[in-house]
């Protein structure tokens, strides 16, 4: 059973340059609306706990296989969890000397999440840095999170949420909008079609509220930024790319973010146990070559590329 009241987490990563400006404490959701087949945080998707298995730091001692109580690890395998044997107990992950066994998921009060965040103050500080939001999709759990963004405005901190878009606008409006500093917005395929097909979901209600957005923003309100994820093949075509940057030119955004194609989420899907086609094709399984990024970026020569 998932708690909304209380969601769970799958890290508090600190010191990280790559969500939003400065220093920043990301906190990651665990559970999404969508299930976009590329997702860089597959440990995020479920709502639910997992078990994480990480073979590159397995050191083949095989202490898990004797503390499992249900044989879920009978039949050992490197990276073999019988997942339908398997029930969470933890047993494994909490006995494994390496780390390589390790728990996707835990409850945290609002207020132990400001602890741990607390300690990174300094460093927001002197990079005007802050705390990002992400996931997994946060507004999920949307009254956490406005209780979490409201007391961390209380302490002076920057604020930024990463969000897929699928949310109930008036909900975003009246909970996140008045806490939050920076909104980036995952824009990801604009054929409805084809965004049902690779993320599982219909996208007018996430370009419908991108727009609510953008509208406030040119009001004066809290800036968007939409982000693009290159994906050989799915999103990372032109007729996509031409698609996305005519919106985005009619909506008079000037900034977005084309963020280059990392296929490290494959390893990462691994870990909790998913396979998925598409990991198989040969181009999911290369970062893209900068000339071909470069030419994606292209399609947004007239935005400032953040
Ligand atoms: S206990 Fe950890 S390190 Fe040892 S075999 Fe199991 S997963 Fe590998
Ligand atoms: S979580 Fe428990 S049941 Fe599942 S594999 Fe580990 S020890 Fe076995």
């Amino acid at each position: 059973m998932v708690n909304a009241k209380k969601p769970l987490i799958v890290d508090i990563k600190g010191n990280s340059l790559d969500d939003g400006p400065g220093i920043r404490a990301v906190v990651f959701f665990k559970g999404c609306p969508l299930s976009c087949v590329w997702c860089h945080n597959p440990e995020c998707k479920s709502p639910k706990l997992e078990i994480s298995f990480n073979k590159r730091e397995c050191v083949g001692c095989k202490t898990c296989k004797q503390v499992c109580p249900t044989d879920a690890l009978d039949s050992w395998l490197y990276g073999y969890i019988d997942r339908n044997k398997c029930t969470l107990c933890m047993k494994c992950a909490d006995a494994c000397p390496s780390g390589a066994l390790s728990r996707a998921g835990k409850a945290y009060e609002v207020r132990e999440v400001i602890e741990i965040i607390h300690k990174d103050l300094p460093f927001f500080k002197v990079s005007n840095g802050g705390v990002t939001l992400s996931g997994g999709e946060p507004t999920l759990f949307i009254d956490y999170c406005s209780e979490l963004l409201r007391q961390l405005k209380s302490l002076g901190i920057h604020t930024l949420i990463e969000t897929s878009g699928l949310f109930h606008y008036g909900h975003f409006l009246d909970l996140i909008y008045p806490h939050i500093d920076i909104i980036y917005y995952d824009i990801k395929l604009l054929n409805a079609e084809d965004h049902k097909r690779y993320c599982g979901v219909p996208n007018e209600l996430i370009l419908s509220n991108f727009i609510a957005l953008q509208t406030q923003f040119l009001k004066g309100g809290k800036p968007v930024l939409p982000r693009i994820p290159l994906v050989p093949g799915i999103t990372a075509t032109e007729d996509n790319l031409r698609s996305i940057a005519n919106f985005l030119r009619a909506e008079r955004v000037k900034q977005v973010a084309v963020l280059p194609y990392n296929p490290l989420w494959i390893e990462k899907s691994e870990t909790v146990g998913e396979r998925n086609l598409y990991a198989t094709k040969d181009e999911m399984r290369k970062w893209m070559p900068t000339e071909q990024v470069k030419m994606c970026q292209s399609f947004f020569s007239d935005f400032e590329l953040v």
